[in-house]
């Protein structure tokens, strides 16, 4: 048996038709950028998140960095991040000019400490950008105690969290405003890059309209020196084909989770903890292990694909050496880092490959 880490066979095999009817529609119709594949599309994951503006956008990375802009954060100012997520919450901040201030994670949870925010917050803290990552809702109750208490703004970053919930209400409706990302891989993912910020601020999804459309608020009038970031009309397409498949797709990735929560029994592998009332999807099963790369050497071996998420944090790469932060610093994050093994997750993957995979993991 051999299993990769991620495919997307099994829904795209599925979805065949719908998609192929999709690109028909777009080609046919032979209109390409901004048009009524694009605008269905924002007002159907708008009514799915529960808000009242959804933009679509380029990608993920230009979702936060747009949210960040329209809150005017920029030069001079900190946005608190969590030190474990992937590299693009941290570079939105950096790309508005604005500093990164990382803040430890949970072990259990992986998401950002809420009571470790408060102490790194300053007179030039704008903003905390909470990542719901690997599919799990972080504790926002916390978060958005904070945030009023010091006037700060929140922008989710939900690229891995469509559709989660934390006490019966979806992520990207707590904040100010949220990013989501659908990169191929995500729950939710277009057939290329994708994104969208959605928010129930008027003021802020014009800003994010128009800083994404060239800073133009009507046709070659400019007002802000914007960026180029839409959503096109084939991702549209195919993300409006896909959509409706989302809550079926997530609640398979759940009956998954659970079966290798229940079935994997190795003494040397944590699964990963979750709160009962944040209704996770998914996105990453991770599990710890002291001797990762060697759990990760002997699954691959087996076949079974594994990925880390992710192997370097962010205060130890190369285009953040800026930040001056230490090895040790964040001992957390570099734990999560060495410790952290993802293994396969995606909607289609069978019984036996599941029973495979804990069976393997319990042996190691
Ligand atoms: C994928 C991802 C992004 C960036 O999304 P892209 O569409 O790849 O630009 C941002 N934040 C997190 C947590 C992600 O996983």
């Amino acid at each position: 048996m051999k299993i990769p880490f991620v495919s997307f066979h099994p829904m795209e095999n599925e979805l065949n038709d719908e998609i192929r009817a999709a690109f028909d529609r777009v080609f046919t119709r032979s209109w390409y950028i901004e048009g009524i594949e694009d605008k269905t599309f924002e007002k159907v994951f708008a009514e799915y998140c529960g808000v009242k503006y959804c933009i679509g956008v380029g990608n993920g990375l230009d979702a936060l960095m747009l949210a960040l802009k329209a809150l005017d954060i920029g030069e001079g100012d900190e946005v608190i991040v969590p030190s474990n997520t992937y590299i693009a919450t941290a570079l939105a901040v950096t790309y508005v000019g604005a500093v990164p201030v990382l803040v430890e994670p949970d072990i259990e949870t992986f998401n950002i400490n809420p009571s470790l925010i408060e102490e790194k917050i300053t007179e030039k803290t704008k903003a905390i950008m909470p990542v719901h990552l690997y599919g799990q809702a972080c504790n926002m109750d916390s978060i958005m105690e904070i945030a009023k208490k010091y006037g700060l703004k929140v922008v989710e970053d939900c690229a891995q969290a469509h559709g989660a919930k934390y006490k019966g209400q979806k992520v990207g409706t707590f904040g100010d405003v949220a990013g989501f990302s659908f990169y191929p891989g995500k729950n939710l993912g277009a057939l290329g890059d994708a994104g969208a910020v959605v928010t129930n601020n008027k003021e802020l999804a014009e800003k994010v309209r128009i800083f994404g459309n060239y800073g133009s608020d009507f046709k070659y009038h400019h007002i802000y020196k914007g960026n180029n970031s839409r959503l096109d009309e084939l991702q549209a397409a195919f993300l409006l084909a896909k959509l409706p498949h989302l809550e079926r797709m997530n609640a398979e990735r759940r009956r998954i989770a659970k079966k290798y929560t229940e079935g994997i029994k190795n003494p040397k592998v944590i699964t990963p903890y979750f709160l009962e009332d944040c209704d996770p999807v998914w996105h990453i099963y991770g599990i710890r292990c002291d001797e990762r790369d060697a759990l990760e050497k002997y699954l691959n071996e087996k076949c079974i694909g594994t990925n880390k998420h992710y192997p370097i944090p962010i205060h130890l790469q190369k285009c953040y050496k800026d930040l001056n932060i230490p090895i040790g610093a964040l001992p957390i994050a570099e734990e999560i880092s060495e410790k952290e093994l993802s293994i396969p997750m995606y909607y289609g993957l069978n019984d036996s490959e599941i029973n495979y995979i804990i069976e393997t993991i319990n042996k190691f």
